[in-house]
């Protein structure tokens, strides 16, 4: 952390992914962003995040037109996942056939960047197509279950690539929406399951909404970046103890427990209660 006035300071890069630690806990942002703390990955998390990636890399390869055949990703579970969606979303991989209102800009792994009160808000987009009317963002997600759309509704991706693109095209809100394809749904008994999409339109009123809310937290970031540390979450959201800085900041069940017995006087200093 430093001291120096906001201004002073470079402009900070703010993905999806980093506004949503910062939302969940400003600490963790600081340890994950400024300290550079590393989380640690389970092993069979690290399985996932790998296969995650090389999916990615294989759809960018087939996006531009590459031989993927050849590619060591694709082993079974890759063709068979690939297979399964080609299947069940064939538009997403047709040439574009439309008269009335042809693809006009259409890239995997796209890169966009809007300045915003001092930070520089960057999406990746996994695929983007782009029609004069209307702006489809694509992202795939390799976890094994789908999240629920409760949850992808409040998640910052959800907000952030409409609220970006919006931002950096003549396309109004209402124009545009973003659609998750869960491309490695599987069941209890890892049977793979068609794959599975969830759409959310986008408008005026999540536009703005989403802009308060960036102004909120922005302004909220500038002032915790002049401090010594940011804020830690509230303990009464019991996140804490499933946290892995949980230690560090003493906010470990163990630790908590020892907390508050330590707040219980010595036992030579409890006044004896005759019976
Ligand atoms: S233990 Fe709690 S306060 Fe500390 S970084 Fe994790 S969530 Fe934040």
């Amino acid at each position: 952390m430093t001291s120096s006035p906001v201004n002073a300071q470079p402009p900070l890069a703010l993905s999806q992914g980093l506004l949503n630690l910062l939302t969940t806990c400003p600490r963790k942002f600081q340890y994950t962003y400024f300290d550079e703390l590393g989380l640690p990955i389970a092993p069979e998390q690290q399985a996932s995040v790998t296969w995650g990636s090389q999916f990615h890399l294989l759809m960018q390869q087939r996006e531009l037109g590459l031989p993927i055949d050849s590619l060591p990703a694709m082993e079974t579970d890759f063709r068979e996942s690939l297979e399964a969606l080609i299947a069940v979303a064939p538009d997403l991989f047709m040439p574009d056939l439309s008269p009335t209102d042809p693809v006009t800009f259409r890239q995997s792994e796209h890169r966009r960047t809007v300045e915003f009160g001092g930070y520089l808000l960057t999406v990746i987009y996994d695929l983007l197509i782009l029609r004069s009317e209307q702006g489809q963002i694509i992202d795939w997600k390799t976890y094994l279950q789908p999240c629920s759309r409760l949850v992808l509704a409040q998640d910052w991706q959800t907000r952030l690539y409409p609220y970006v693109l919006a931002e950096t095209t003549t396309l109004a809100p209402s124009q545009i929406s973003i659609t998750y394809w869960f491309v490695r749904h599987r069941d209890r008994q890892s049977n793979c399951l068609q794959p599975q999409q969830l759409t959310f339109a986008y408008g005026d009123q999540q536009h703005e909404q989403v802009r308060q809310d960036l102004s909120y937290l922005t302004t909220q970031l500038s002032q915790w970046r002049s401090q010594q540390a940011l804020p830690k979450v509230d303990l009464a959201k019991g996140i804490c103890p499933r946290c892995p800085f949980a230690i560090r900041c003493q906010r470990s069940l163990s630790s908590m427990i020892s907390a508050q017995s330590s707040d219980l006087p010595a036992l030579a200093e409890i006044e004896e209660v005759a019976l």
